[in-house]
């Protein structure tokens, strides 16, 4: 049997920090969802394909190869962790994520590396439909805009500026999409442990969740 860590949050709540640090300190794989539905975005972006066209988007999520080694994802066997962080490439990924196709061929892909490894794998329906039989689950939340003060500095560390009102608009445009979208919503799950990282570092937030795994 393999241990799983599931992580849901919005973008921004620290999701990604946090797993891949909790991953390290348990010895686990992290996977990193979201990278999934950037990779199906920018592939589509690269396509100029038509995200209005399910079935093509659907196509390329079919297409694309996906492996994971312990520098986190290889797309179609290439590292491209900062071009699938570009402020386009975010936004088409909330789109193609209502994609009932592209959920399903992610989605079964994710729990394939669960069945195989012990994982903490973060997303936005990751303990609610992934991994409903996950070990620990942990919903991260924080205020918008502390989420968007963090957006912008990963932006500009990245080499993409932007500017702080327009960011906090966007996560909140990117929160309602989620959460309202009819497949796979953001929603903490009913056994989640909820944890609010608004002015807290992400050591303490990360200590928090280890002790959680460990007791
Ligand atoms: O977490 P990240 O910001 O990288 O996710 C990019 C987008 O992918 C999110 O806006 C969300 O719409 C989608 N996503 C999802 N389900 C997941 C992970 C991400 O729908 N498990």
């Amino acid at each position: 049997k393999y241990y799983s860590v599931a992580i849901d949050g919005p973008a921004g709540s620290g999701k990604s920090t946090v797993a891949r640090r909790v991953a390290e300190h348990l010895g686990f794989t992290y996977v990193d969802s979201g990278a999934m539905y950037r990779a199906v975005a920018w592939q589509a972006l690269n396509q100029s394909a038509d995200f209005h066209n399910d079935t093509e988007i659907e196509q390329i999520a079919k297409e694309l190869h996906f492996q994971l080694d312990k520098n986190g994802w290889l797309i179609n066997g290439e590292r491209i962790d900062s071009l699938l962080r570009s402020p386009q490439v975010s936004q088409y990924a909330s789109n193609v994520a209502k994609t009932i196709g592209v959920r399903k061929i992610l989605v079964a892909k994710q729990q394939e590396i669960a069945s195989k490894n012990h994982v903490v794998m973060d997303g936005r329906d990751i303990g609610n439909h992934v991994l409903p039989h996950a070990d620990v689950k942990i919903y991260l939340t924080a205020s918008v805009e502390e989420r968007a003060k963090r957006r912008l500095n990963e932006q500009q560390k990245r080499g993409y500026d932007g500017d702080l009102q327009l960011i906090m608009k966007e996560i909140e445009r990117r929160d309602e999409q989620d959460q309202t979208r009819e497949i796979s919503p953001l929603r903490q799950a009913s056994d989640a442990v909820r944890i609010d990282t608004t002015s807290r570092s992400v050591q303490q937030i990360v200590d928090e969740i280890v002790t959680i795994c460990c007791t």
